[in-house]
Order: structure tokens, then sequence, then C-alpha cells
């Protein structure tokens, strides 16, 4: 007999979560970076990984990045999705070092392969905000 375990709580957005959103509402990819190391993070968090610090900036990213691994959804886990499954989602490592999952755009995703060059592309929202998707690199 297995156990049961439940899912965690869902992680509380925090007002870093939000500046992150605020940039992508303009259509520009930001991540933070340490102050002190210079070292780029993501997900937002207050504290430097790598040396402790809790001074860092935000920075805007090149967009351009490698597919770094992907998923592909079969099922649909609610109604808005019915109609675009089945569809990838990315993990993307940017040339800052950092990783950011996105769905995939402008690509079939049985083309998919690591190490595919990507570059950040922005959908709007209803609610005004943008949400960032990966196509294959056009920019150098
Ligand atoms: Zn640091």
């Amino acid at each position: 007999m297995s156990e049961f375990i439940p899912n965690p709580p869902p992680r509380p957005v925090t007002y870093l979560d939000e500046q992150f959103w605020q940039h992508c509402a303009t259509g520009k990819l930001g991540f933070q970076c340490c102050e002190q190391c210079g070292t780029w993070r993501h997900i937002p968090r207050y504290m430097c990984a790598k040396c402790g610090s809790d001074e860092w900036a935000w920075r805007e990213s090149t967009g351009r990045g490698e597919v770094y691994t992907w998923t592909v959804c079969y099922m649909p886990m609610s109604r808005e999705f019915e109609t675009i499954f089945p569809y990838a989602v990315l993990v993307v490592e940017m040339e800052e070092g950092v990783r950011i999952t996105a769905g995939l755009r402008e690509l079939d995703y049985q083309e998919l392969s690591i190490g595919l060059p990507v570059e950040v592309v922005f959908e709007p929202l209803a609610d005004g905000t943008q949400l960032p998707f990966f196509r294959p690199r056009r920019s150098t």
C-alpha cells in the first residue's frame, strides 16, 4: 500500500516575482544579478546562492539561450489548453547562465533538440501583462 503525499501549498507570489512580471509586461526579460559577485539568478529571490549577498539589481537579459531540456504535455490539465495540446514546455539555459521554463513557439516540438539556439518572444495576456515563450533563434 502506497502512502499518499499531498502536494505542497503553492509558493506565495512575492514582490520580487511581481518585478519579474513587470519587466515581461514591457517586453523585456530581466533577471536579478548579484552586486557583489556578478552571479545572475532566476527564480527571483532575496539572497545570492553563491556568495550570500543581499545586494542585487535587475538587469536585462539578451533574451537568447539554448534548449537545456523539455517535456511534452499530451493531456490538457484544463479546458484552456484543449486546443493546443500536445505542446512542449522548455527549460532554456540563457546566455547569462540562468535557466527558465517557458513554452515553445514557431517550431513543432518533434523538431526540438538539446542545445537548439532560441530567443524569447512575448505574447500578450488579457490582463495587460505578457508571457515569455521561446522560438528558434533569428538574431545573432
Ligand atoms: Zn553573489
